[in-house]
């Protein structure tokens, strides 16, 4: 953990120092070594919560965007009696993880059944395959195959997104944004890395991959406007679904209207022509 609790406060991990844990109120020392990034351990073994992962200095950066006061937040489920830390809970209630390594379907889906308003952000570069792949779809925007221009430049439908996205996040009842910077030193030939990819939760057959800067990520969330922006925009997902549904409805009907005249025709030639035989 990157905060204990030292008379009252939230405090980094220094050399020697010793604290309390914010979740479960047990004893934590501090380790500072020269492999891993400083932070605090509990002092006896034992389950603090099972859902923490050790951090890397990819957590911490991105932690380190948000106020201190919204960094690592005890969320307290009232009727189950769980509880988690989740890496940054704004003052809205938005849970922000930072998500590095492997998480199963089914892991994932607990996590969002337990933080509800809450959005993923994925390290795209922690497996070799994920950035390739996802270039792959992202350049063929410009053939507006498999990622298809919308009247906003920045926002794309797909179809298609097991090709560009990993499997294990494709189901999300929630936006995932995928970040593939990793420490800055990676091949960036068309320079995209410094952006991120959010992919939105599937809506009918729908899906959308929005792209925007880190800049306006935070302050999205700092200033507290981003959920009604992605609420705005899946109202829009789910009106645009309704158009699509009923205008295939309204052809599969004239379809089989077609369908039962030509049928009733050749029924009603048939007829003629045996009334003609007898
Ligand atoms: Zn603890």
């Amino acid at each position: 953990m990157k905060f204990a609790l030292i008379d009252g406060l939230k405090i980094e991990a220094y050399k020697g120092a010793e604290g309390v844990c914010q979740s479960c109120g047990a004893e934590l020392i501090s380790k500072c070594g020269e492999f891993k990034i400083n932070h605090w351990a509990h002092k006896k073994k034992h389950q603090c919560d099972t859902w923490w992962e050790n951090e890397t200095e990819w957590h911490r950066k991105w932690k380190g965007k948000f106020p201190v006061e919204w960094q690592e937040i005890t969320h307290y489920d009232k009727t189950t009696n769980e509880k988690h830390i989740a890496d940054v809970r704004t003052e809205n209630g938005l849970i922000i993880e930072f998500q590095h390594s492997n998480i199963n379907p089914d892991e994932r889906r607990i996590r969002e059944n337990f933080y509800k308003n809450m959005i993923w952000v994925v390290d795209g570069t922690r497996l070799k395959r994920d950035y390739p792949r996802f270039l792959k779809g992202k350049l063929n925007e410009f053939e507006n195959t498999i990622f298809y221009k919308t009247d906003n430049p920045k926002i794309f439908q797909i179809d298609l997104v097991d090709w560009c996205f990993p499997v294990n996040w494709i189901q999300s009842s929630v936006p995932v944004i995928f970040d593939y910077l990793g420490d800055g030193t990676l091949e960036d030939t068309y320079n995209l890395r410094n952006n991120l990819y959010c992919l939105f939760p599937q809506i009918g057959r729908l899906r959308f991959v929005a792209e925007f800067s880190r800049e306006t990520f935070i302050k999205a969330i700092k200033k507290g406007d981003w959920a009604f922006r992605v609420k705005q925009f899946l109202n829009h997902l789910v009106e645009q679904n309704t158009i699509i549904a009923q205008r295939e409805k309204l052809e599969l009907e004239k379809r089989k209207a077609i369908n039962r005249a030509e049928f009733n025709k050749k029924l009603m030639t048939k007829r003629f022509r045996r009334s003609r035989r007898f």
